[in-house]
């Protein structure tokens, strides 16, 4: 690939891959085009499928409350029939990526996102368009807080981001000493195919924590994005949150304590 590509993933991996002979090309059948919602798929998409209307409503939600400007740059959605023609093309394309069910692309010139119609679909596209929506409008934002974000708006338009799987995964790992929060370890990361779900389990808590417990803390993220737009970058949010919070993973230790028992 010549251009500069920048691979954000979803954390679960693709069931069942099979091998194909033939490679499928892009999904270019049926177009649905929303705002900057641009999909394209290999089967007919009802153009006001609930879905469809929920992946437009997302980007004025993540817009109020991340304190986002609009964009007017189109995200491509490739959706395929199936996960097997999905496999096929992103093994052919993109060999290097990791084996995962739905991928956003950043190039200089597109933001694309890959995906199929399966189970999860609705979970894969909300994860991906809110990736779309925030890298269209906010450079260099850490990996941690990417995904966090968007593990927040995968969830269904009404739960306020809160993962019942996440706060199950890391109660059970704290309450048995396997895990403890660390902001900077999740700083450092900067490969996705390093992240394990774990991480993602622990980028989602932040973000929740700072996204629903205070509009003081929400405020923290929108200055740190806000910086990011106007600089191209920002003091580590572990930094920050040193200065406002007097121990930051004990809060959060707290807040997900409060989660888990509430
Ligand atoms: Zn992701």
């Amino acid at each position: 690939m010549p251009l500069r590509l920048t691979i954000v993933a979803c954390v679960t991996f693709v069931a069942g891959c099979a091998a194909w002979t033939s490679v499928p090309s892009l999904p270019e059948r049926s177009s649905i085009v929303r705002d900057q919602l641009d999909i394209r798929s290999d089967f007919v998409l009802p153009q006001k499928h609930r879905l469809v209307e929920e992946l437009v409503a997302l980007r004025s939600d993540m817009g109020l409350k991340l304190d986002l400007p609009t964009s007017d740059e189109p995200i491509r959605v490739y959706l395929f029939d199936n996960a097997n023609a999905y496999t096929a093309f992103m093994g052919k394309n993109y060999p290097t990526f990791p084996d995962r069910r739905a991928f956003f692309v950043e190039s200089d010139t597109q933001l694309v996102v890959y995906a199929y119609w399966g189970d999860r679909v609705a979970e894969d596209l909300r994860h991906e368009m809110a990736h779309g929506y925030l890298h269209s409008v906010t450079p260099n934002v850490p990996l941690w807080m990417d995904e966090g974000i968007a593990e927040f708006y995968e969830l269904p338009r009404g739960q306020r981001g809160r993962s019942a799987a996440h706060i199950a995964l890391l109660w059970k790992r704290y309450q048995e000493r396997h895990w403890s929060p660390n902001l900077r370890r999740l700083e450092s990361l900067n490969e996705v195919a390093h992240m394990e779900q774990s991480d993602y389990a622990e980028a989602w808590l932040w973000m929740h924590f700072l996204l629903e417990t205070s509009r003081d803390r929400m405020a923290i993220v929108q200055s740190h994005l806000a910086e990011l737009r106007r600089t191209g970058t920002a003091a580590p949010m572990s930094q920050v949150l040193s200065g406002v919070e007097t121990v930051p993973e004990e809060s959060l230790a707290e807040h997900l304590t409060w989660l888990a028992t509430h």
